[in-house]
């Protein structure tokens, strides 16, 4: 029986323990035992399959990454400790000194300074592609190109990258297409249907989806997954078997409360838009969007999160930010809690400012990761700081 997405997220579990519990227990160990000297001797060897060790593998990261394999259509998968150890393992483990990645100029600001300031260390160089010129990056792939590296949508640029081009893009010369699967989730946008080999993740953010703990995900095929299982076992970013046990429990309402981020994000963007305090609205399922074809094309929906320029530039946004009075102001997203963040001065303030101009990050841009409450309260927060920080 082949099960929908929602039934999939709730039904995927780890097997009883024999205490027939119905939810999944925790399993706090930081190794199992071996029945015997042989069986130690198969586990070590692969002649058997089975959890040795929680830094190898744990049931709680094995039901999350289990899930996460049928949410995604991947085979197989990693759980890291955070979303960034994702994005590391997901390049470091495929490739090798002098390989080259091409990437999609905008990225999260930690994923731009692996590329700009940590991998080079090792040989493994990178050119950014603007996805507004998608003309040009056939040209930018050289013999040496191993990988293609994006997200979409991107953050917090909110660009979106024909996933079908991209896929046709990477099997044409060979090279490993990574998406940093983020700000859609499996719910919104599967890239392995488009030809993603690995889909990385920030679990931290919407699967979570309640601002409680980090975690990542690597997810590919068996034969990828084999190279990133090795790294990972081998360095260490395994992630804890209690955050696994949350997010495993959180992908069980992911599907509803994507629903209603999105549902939400769509309602405030279509009130601010227009709105005479603001420059201009971005969100993927905004007619206005440069993309929004493309985004209806490869989006269930326009996800939760959207930006917007505040006439008055850095200054006014400070004055805005500080006038809130229920949303947060924190640099994290995909919370039940509205998140206002600035990321001129903040997750992208590492970026120069050139750098981040052709990113699409004006001084005035504000993110916004639409959170459960109440929209109209959303809103109306919203508007009482637009006109507090005139
Ligand atoms: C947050 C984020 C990351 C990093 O995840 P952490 O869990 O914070 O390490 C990577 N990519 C994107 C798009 C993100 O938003």
């Amino acid at each position: 029986m082949s099960q929908h997405f929602e039934t999939q997220a709730i039904r995927t579990q780890a097997a009883q323990s024999g205490n027939r519990e119905h939810a999944v227990p925790l399993y706090l160990t930081s190794s199992f035992t071996f029945e015997n000297a042989e069986q130690a001797k198969a586990l070590f060897n692969d002649e058997e399959e089975g959890n040795i060790y929680s830094r190898f593998s744990n049931p709680n990261s094995s039901e999350l990454i289990d899930k996460m394999a049928c949410l995604e259509g991947l085979e197989d998968g990693f759980a890291t400790a955070t979303g960034m150890a994702a994005m590391f393992g997901s390049m470091a483990a495929l490739l090798q000194q002098g390989d080259h990645i091409l990437a999609a100029r905008s990225l999260f600001g930690s994923t731009h300074q692996l590329l700009t300031q940590i991998f080079p260390k090792w040989g493994i160089s990178h050119t950014y592609a603007d996805i507004s010129r998608t003309h040009e990056w056939e040209s930018l792939i050289k013999p040496e190109t191993k990988m293609i590296f994006v997200e979409t949508p991107s953050n917090p640029g909110l660009e979106i990258i024909d996933l079908e081009w991209l896929g046709k893009l990477a099997e044409a010369h060979n090279l490993i297409l990574v998406v940093d699967n983020c700000f859609a989730t499996p719910y919104l946008q599967q890239p392995a249907k488009w030809g993603a080999h690995i889909v990385s993740h920030s679990a931290t953010k919407f699967i979570d989806g309640q601002g409680r703990v980090l975690g990542g995900l690597i997810m590919g095929s068996k034969e990828l997954i084999k190279d990133v299982r090795f790294f990972s076992r081998h360095t260490g970013p395994a992630i804890s078997p209690f955050n696994a046990w949350v997010l495993s429990k959180s992908l069980e309402t992911l599907a509803v409360r994507m629903d209603r981020h999105c549902e939400s994000a769509l309602k405030i963007a279509e009130y601010l838009e227009g709105h005479t305090e603001l420059e201009s609205v971005k969100y993927p399922f905004l007619e206005s969007h440069p993309q929004f074809d493309l985004a209806k094309k490869q989006m269930l929906k326009g996800g939760g999160i959207l930006t917007f320029i505040v006439k008055g530039g850095g200054e006014r946004c400070s004055k805005f930010v500080n006038n809130l009075q229920m949303l947060s102001g924190t640099s994290n997203l995909g919370d039940t809690r509205t998140i206002v963040t600035h990321p001129a001065s903040t997750t992208h303030s590492k970026l120069s400012e050139e750098e981040r101009h052709r990113v699409g990050i004006a001084d005035g841009l504000i993110r916004l990761s639409v959170g459960l409450e109440n929209v109209n309260d959303i809103i109306e927060d919203i508007e009482q700081a637009l006109k507090a920080s005139k």
